[in-house]
């Protein structure tokens, strides 16, 4: 049996995903490309609650392609940043800015599954007056979701751009780019929008726009909001373009599986997460599990689990005899003290495959001689999922 794919990213896809993914690739300027890259770039405004104004791209690349992409085209050498810094990504975020020559400050929680608060980057950021703040939306490494609300109105506030990575959240927290003012959002195509890896998304505001006409330091030719820009534009205008090849198979894919977003609607897509996580949690309390997240910051799209006093990396491995995958801890201060079961996207919407993962964790406790109750697991997360 081919085993459950539970980590947070990639995650499992919809049967109608895996069939666009998987048919024989077409041209770039194909009539199906270019009708299904245009519509994908406006559904995307949509997903990401973005403004009409706002600028997509859609680039073959992962999550950490599109991290860099926005720190390219906002930031030059000598310019002052913020990074707010709650855990692995953030510090990839860190060395990206550090490279590309900024000056950074770092707003760091004081411990993994924790989190600087409001009033700590409004201080830090009244005093540095930095061009930019770049923060995790969702922290993959902890479980730990920043109020993106507050620190993107700080930034519009303050006239400081702000950066969000949205690469485990983008489609399943809650994030209203367009209500909030932030600056720019950016996933990749394996986490919670429910595709195969190999896509970059981003979304600029025009304020990130702008900001790149101001650089006197142009980004490497790849990366460059210019040079992809009048592709962008020409795919929503129906046009074919090319400037790099895209990723033809995983365009094609992308408008199946924005389509089905879109479908349920966006509130109804941040609501299912939110039961969908609160259920998980309430199936891992019941079994004596303690996440590694402090519980006013738990996100929904993931759980990071302390293992119970005893118990070690190798239930992650024992977890996989019911064939359900989960991932180790990722944190480098405590990676071994944790481990972590994706639950965003599609797998939301399937109650069979969450009660696998529940059973597959019980069964696994029970193994290595944690006592709990598969039952009332089971109970617990039913209660929330319907
Ligand atoms: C997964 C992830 C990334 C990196 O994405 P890749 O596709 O692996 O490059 C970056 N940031 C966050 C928050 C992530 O979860």
């Amino acid at each position: 049996m081919r085993p459950l794919l539970m980590i947070p990213g990639p995650i499992e896809v919809s049967p109608a995903v895996v069939a666009a993914a998987s048919g024989p690739p077409p041209s770039h300027v194909s009539a199906q490309v270019i009708e299904a890259f245009g519509e994908s770039l406006e559904m995307m405004r949509e997903v990401f609650c973005a403004s009409p104004s706002s600028q997509p791209f859609v680039v073959a690349g992962s999550g950490t392609l599109a991290m860099e992409m926005a720190v390219v085209n906002l930031i030059e050498p000598g310019d002052s940043v913020v990074v707010v810094n709650t855990g692995y990504f953030s510090d990839r975020m860190a060395e990206m800015l550090r490279r590309r020559g900024a000056t950074i400050e770092e707003v760091r929680a004081p411990s993994p599954g924790a989190a600087p608060t409001v009033a700590e980057v409004g201080e830090v950021l009244r005093r540095v007056r930095p061009i930019a703040v770049f923060t995790t939306h969702v922290d993959t490494s902890t479980g730990v979701k920043i109020d993106a609300a507050a620190i993107a109105d700080l930034g519009k506030d303050l006239g400081i751009l702000s950066i969000f990575d949205g690469v485990c959240a983008t489609a399943g927290e809650e994030f209203l780019m367009d209500e909030w003012g932030a600056d720019i959002y950016l996933t990749a195509s394996q986490k919670a929008i429910g595709l195969p890896a190999g896509l970059a998304l981003l979304m600029a505001s025009e304020r990130a726009m702008m900001r790149r006409e101001e650089l006197k330091t142009p980004p490497p030719m790849s990366m460059d909001f210019h040079q992809w820009l009048p592709i962008m534009k020409a795919y929503e205008e129906r046009r074919p373009s090319y400037f790099a090849t895209p990723a033809t198979t995983l365009i094609m894919a992308l408008q199946v599986g924005l389509k089905e977003i879109l479908e349920q609607g966006m509130a109804n897509v941040f609501e299912r997460h939110q039961s969908v996580a609160d259920g998980m949690r309430a199936a891992w309390h019941s079994m004596g599990l303690e996440t590694l997240t402090d519980p006013h910051l738990v996100a929904n799209t993931l759980s990071a689990i302390r293992y119970p006093a005893g118990l070690d990396a190798t239930l992650v491995s024992e977890i996989a005899k019911s064939s359900v995958i989960v991932a180790p801890g990722l944190h480098p201060e405590c990676k071994t003290e944790y481990f972590r079961v994706g639950h965003m996207g599609y797998t939301t919407l399937r109650n069979d495959w969450l009660e696998t993962s529940v059973l597959a964790v019980s069964q696994a406790l029970s193994a290595k001689g944690h006592v709990n109750s598969l039952d009332k697991a089971l109970e617990a997360l039913r209660a929330h999922i319907g």
